[in-house]
């Protein structure tokens, strides 16, 4: 699996990981799911992402049954912290929970899932410590403007981590103001909904057509298609989330896909960018 520098962490993480909102939160498909995350560590996918807000902390518990007898160091846990609980006490409270749930000791990335009424400063601080705690090891925050971000950074002794926010063919604004600004602070952009939910395969047909010509050169998928684009700058990760085995499998083979200038240059005009604007969220 290619991976690469995560910010500046000094850790490497795999260009693509894996998504868990939407996992199913009990019966038959539960098993699958969890296969599926196994599966995707098996081939390198170890960044997994989730929240305390999915399924209210049932899906954290079902990554916590899913990662049972795999090494501590085989994996890499991101979670996040729900904006309403993020003041200095609360936002302990809520890692040591994730812990618990997760069953992972401590947690490999913690985020503020996005911007609340809280104070900035008593989240960040929390944050710092936690990592002197070694609760968590790095921190970040997701759904944040630029200018936010380095709000957040300012109050922070610890590096900011990364950005997790919205970024799929559909909705390309960060690429506007976002990812030059974290690449400048050496920020680590992390795509969130890389599929836009499949929303790219409901895009007109001449843009359908222009992916499908790549995905049938390379003998990939639109889907492979679309995360090798998305991750084509140095500094970007994708989290696609997928609860079948077949979805991880292939998911994980567009880490190898190169796109030439050439294909780039015809995504780009088939999913244009855009005008800059605030940033999109879901
Ligand atoms: P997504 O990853 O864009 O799309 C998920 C959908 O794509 C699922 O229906 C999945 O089906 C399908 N899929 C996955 N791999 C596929 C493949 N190779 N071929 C065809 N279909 C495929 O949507 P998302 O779950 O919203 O986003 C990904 C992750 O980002 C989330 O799970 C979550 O961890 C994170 N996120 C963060 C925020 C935030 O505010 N920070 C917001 C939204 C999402 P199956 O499940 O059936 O495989």
């Amino acid at each position: 699996m290619k991976s690469r520098a995560f910010g500046p962490t000094g850790a490497t993480l795999p260009v693509i990981g894996q998504g868990t909102w939407d996992m199913p939160e009990s019966g038959a498909s539960w098993g699958e799911a969890q296969r599926a995350l196994r599966r995707g560590i098996e081939l390198g996918m170890t960044h997994i992402d989730t929240a305390e807000m999915y399924g209210s902390g049932r899906v954290e518990e079902l990554i916590g049954g899913a990662l049972r007898g795999i090494p501590r160091d085989r994996y890499f846990i991101a979670t996040k912290v729900l904006p309403t609980n993020a003041t200095y006490r609360g936002t302990l409270a809520a890692a040591e929970r994730s812990v618990a749930r997760l069953k992972c000791e401590y947690l490999d990335l913690f985020l503020l899932h996005w911007p609340g009424a809280h104070p900035l400063a008593e989240t960040m601080r929390a944050f710092d410590d936690l990592v002197t705690r070694g609760t968590v090891r790095f921190v970040g925050v997701s759904n944040f403007e630029p200018d936010a971000m380095l709000g957040a950074a300012a109050h922070l002794r610890a590096p900011l981590a990364c950005n997790q926010v919205l970024y799929h063919l559909n909705e390309r604004g960060i690429e506007h103001r976002l990812v030059p600004v974290a690449r400048e602070l050496g920020i680590a952009v992390v795509a969130y909904t890389p599929f836009g939910r499949g929303k790219f395969l409901r895009s007109g047909r001449a843009a359908r057509d222009a992916l499908e010509r790549i995905a049938r050169k390379h003998a990939a998928t639109p889907h492979q298609v679309a995360l090798a684009f998305l991750t084509r700058e140095a500094d970007v990760f994708a989290i696609p989330k997928a609860a079948s085995v077949e979805h991880v499998e292939e998911n994980a083979a567009a880490a190898e896909l190169a796109l030439d200038a050439g294909e780039i240059a015809a995504i780009d005009a088939a999913y244009p960018r855009g005008k800059a604007g605030p940033l999109a969220m879901l």
